[in-house]
């Protein structure tokens, strides 16, 4: 971005795993940006960095001519946008309304209808990669919404991520990033259940990790997830009670349209399952625990 760019100010919502290192990044690049997190202390740190730490999101909103919200689901969204601090009320008309949370297509919806009754501009623009990418500017970002509303936010998204793609009308990137969740979670449970029978059949696990990564199954996902599990950190960088929401939301959108997702139905009793297990909380990798895999 040209140092010369008049850069509009900003207000994040959500300092969770990927909201924290966008608002660095917001940061780094010289962006007045005001931020807000219902926990307040993962605020403080990002203050001390030079961002002002609002009280509420109606604050954060009053202080920006852009609004990017990245939580964890419908509800962290409702509450953050809609609560009775929510940035609605804070946001002046004409501003430009970013959702980058990964969300149901119907919230998304019925939001935008929210935001123009308030005389904003709304994007529906959730992203692709993972905690370093939100860090080094690297997402990509799905956006739904009006070419001439991304046209405007193109700044932001510039300096959040590698590209961004127009999908349609709102909606359209919510429904493709549940799609390529979908999938997502599909992989990641079948390699959880491959991993149970490598193990009943009494296969060298490092071997197979091995085979699986570099032949025909080994996309993104299996060599993510074999990666954790070899190294068995399950930490979380994407929380698999996350990765159950989104095939959650894939499940609705899909019965919207009289469809049904077995695939994603038996992937998401497996996720459940993990969550019951107690862990929700962790990559969602740590759902290979539930298959009876006991690692390495
Ligand atoms: P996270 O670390 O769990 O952070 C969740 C954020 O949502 C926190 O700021 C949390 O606030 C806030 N929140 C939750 N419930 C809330 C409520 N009722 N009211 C207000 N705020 C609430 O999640 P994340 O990994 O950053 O993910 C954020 C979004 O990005 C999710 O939609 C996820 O699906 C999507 N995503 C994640 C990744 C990834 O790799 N992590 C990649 C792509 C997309 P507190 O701190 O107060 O709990």
């Amino acid at each position: 971005m040209s140092e010369t760019t008049a850069k509009p100010s900003v207000a994040l919502l959500g300092l969770g795993i990927m909201g924290s290192g966008m608002a660095r990044r917001l940061l780094s690049l010289g962006f007045s940006l005001a931020v807000y997190n219902r926990n307040r202390h993962k605020a403080i740190p990002l203050g001390e960095a030079g961002a002002f730490v609002a009280a509420s999101p109606r604050e954060a909103a009053s202080r920006a001519q852009m609004v990017l919200s990245m939580v964890s689901d419908d509800d962290a969204s409702r509450e953050v946008w809609q609560g009775e601090d929510g940035a609605l009320l804070g946001a002046a008309p004409g501003s430009i309304l970013v959702e980058a949370s990964t969300l149901s297509v119907d919230w998304v919806k019925s939001l935008a209808s929210k935001a123009a009754e308030h005389g904003c501009q709304f994007l529906d623009a959730p992203v692709t990669g993972t905690k370093p990418h939100a860090a080094a500017g690297e997402l990509l970002f799905l956006v739904g919404g009006s070419a001439e509303t991304l046209s405007a936010a193109r700044i932001l998204f510039s300096a959040l991520g590698r590209d961004v793609i127009h999908l349609g009308p709102t909606g359209s990137g919510a429904l493709m990033k549940l799609v390529n969740n979908f999938l997502c979670g599909v992989q990641a449970a079948s390699f959880a259940e491959a991993l149970s029978l490598v193990q009943a059949g009494g296969l060298d696990r490092r071997k197979v990790l091995s085979i699986l990564t570099a032949g025909a199954p080994g996309s993104m996902i299996l060599k993510r997830m074999a990666e954790k599990v070899e190294t068995n950190d399950f930490a979380p960088v994407f929380a698999l009670r996350w990765m159950a929401k989104d095939i959650r939301y894939a499940i609705r959108s899909a019965s919207e349209q009289k469809l049904t997702l077995p695939t994603a139905s038996a992937a998401l009793a497996d996720f459940l399952q993990a969550i019951a297990d107690g862990h929700g909380d962790e990559d969602f990798a740590g759902i290979v625990k539930t298959s009876g895999f006991t690692g390495f």
